[in-house]
């Protein structure tokens, strides 16, 4: 009897520590608002509309997609470095084309850097190019 007690309590902490990890997970992974990809992070490209709304997109790709058909007005565009991790404001981004493909699935070749250094070692290492910023060419319309 004790033991089928036992049983019970190792199965319902078990039960919880899942419960728990499970409202985590979906905590921490946010999805690309275009194309519902989980987004991660060190891509992650966030709009900020006037009326303070905000929508999340896994890629740069996938952020100037939808930019095309917003009718609402933006605010600000954040935008991560890719070395740092830390979200920036497009404006003091740099930004490089290259082979490497950071999101596969949108086949996302720009990429997002703070320092400029950073950028132009990325160009070079990887047959890239610094490229103007997509954001403002793309409101550009
Ligand atoms: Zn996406």
């Amino acid at each position: 009897m004790k033991k089928k007690v036992w049983i019970i309590v190792i199965l319902l902490v078990i039960g919880v520590i899942a419960a728990i990890g499970g409202l985590m997970k979906g905590r921490m992974a946010a999805r690309c608002d275009y194309d519902g990809t989980r987004i991660q992070p060190i891509y992650e490209v966030d709009f900020e509309f006037e009326d303070c709304s905000i929508k999340r997109f896994c890629s740069i790709v996938c952020s100037l997609m939808d930019l095309k058909d917003e009718k609402k007005k933006l605010k600000y565009i954040t935008v991560v470095d890719e070395v740092s991790g830390k979200k920036i404001d497009d404006s003091l981004a740099f930004f490089v084309e290259s082979d490497v493909i950071a999101i596969p699935h949108v086949k996302n070749r720009i990429h997002v850097f703070a320092e400029k250094a950073d950028a132009e070692r990325h160009a070079s290492q990887f047959d890239g190019k610094l490229i103007p910023n997509p954001f403002s060419l793309a409101m550009r319309k």
